[in-house]
């Protein structure tokens, strides 16, 4: 039996039964949601605060629906309407939800590190939701656990991730998750959006897409995050799709099966063409948020398995 975890801030340096155990019991969470059941009474009595600085659907959603559904009190912190926007540091922040004996603290921010710096401060569990361009870990457990359902293994298969590596905390996640399980990693990108450690990050680097492409069994786009970029990095939009969406031609170069990922929000028509996207066999886009709300659910018992609390 592995030690319960305190909080989840990234997937680098977790071991491949870590990993392994939260799938499993994100696997049985599926099951469950899809009988129409819950398990309210996992978490009742304890609080879930959403603390989200920058945008999001998918994520924020399937967080409260994932404590809703273990019977958690869910609050959502609009960061818009609250006292960041009159100067709070987001450690006075953090000590206001630490008086309010929060057990499950969900944060998302634009600076890398800031749900590093918060779990030194309060005692709630935290779970990184996305932290600038560092780590967005229940993604890359999400889309683990759509590979394994469709491919039944991440051993041996080859994931080529095409599109703003540079920027992307999805990309970072997925890459040290799926190298820990076995998977070859490819990123397939213009050469400005490849990181400088990709080498270390063990990485095959390929800037043409039907190279990249090549024999994959699992294809991801990614969305150009423009609001990370300073300066042009890329050109057109147009330009971009030409050589880097992921239309059916390109696919063509990918094994026969291969299936489809997009983390979202898409931006249909730059990194991934609508009929691909919309695929009913090669498309996984969908279970990928179905698989999300089971995971977050698998996280979010995993993390409160590790606290020492009456309820
Ligand atoms: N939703 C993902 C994230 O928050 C991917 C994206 O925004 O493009 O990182």
């Amino acid at each position: 039996m592995i030690a319960p975890h305190r909080h989840l801030l990234q997937i680098e340096g977790m071991h491949p039964p870590q990993i392994e155990t939260m799938l499993d019991l994100a696997e049985s969470y599926v099951l469950l949601n899809r009988s129409g059941k819950t398990q309210r009474d996992l978490l009742r009595g304890r609080t879930l605060i959403n603390l989200f600085f920058e945008d999001s659907t998918r994520t924020r959603t399937s967080f409260e629906l994932a404590g809703k559904r273990l019977g958690a009190d869910v609050i959502n912190m609009s960061v818009s309407t609250s006292s960041v926007n009159k100067g709070e540091t987001l450690l006075d922040t953090a000590a206001t939800l630490n008086a309010m004996m929060c057990d499950l603290l969900v944060v998302r921010h634009d600076q890398s590190g800031a749900p590093n710096l918060l779990a030194q401060k309060v005692d709630a569990a935290v779970i990184n939701a996305g932290d600038g361009t560092h780590e967005h870990p229940t993604q890359a457990l999400l889309d683990a656990l759509t590979i394994r359902r469709r491919k039944g293994k991440l051993e041996g298969l080859v994931v080529a991730i095409c599109g703003d590596i540079l920027h992307s905390r999805v990309a970072r996640s997925n890459i040290h998750l799926l190298s820990a399980m076995g998977s070859t990693v490819r990123v397939v990108a213009p050469p400005t959006l490849i990181p400088a450690d990709a080498a270390r990050l063990g990485v095959e680097v390929f800037h043409d897409m039907a190279k990249g492409l090549a024999g994959a069994d699992v294809v991801m786009a990614l969305r150009l995050q423009r609001e990370r970029m300073n300066g042009g990095m890329v050109p057109s939009a147009r330009e971009y799709f030409r050589f880097y969406g992921l239309d059916f031609e390109k696919l063509s170069h990918a094994r026969p099966d291969a299936m489809v990922m997009h983390p979202g929000p898409m931006n249909r028509g730059v990194e991934i063409d609508s009929a691909v996207a919309d695929d009913p066999v090669r498309s996984v886009i969908k279970e990928q948020v179905e698989m999300g709300v089971a995971v977050r659910m698998a996280v979010l018992d995993i993390l409160s398995r590790g606290q020492n609390r009456n309820v």
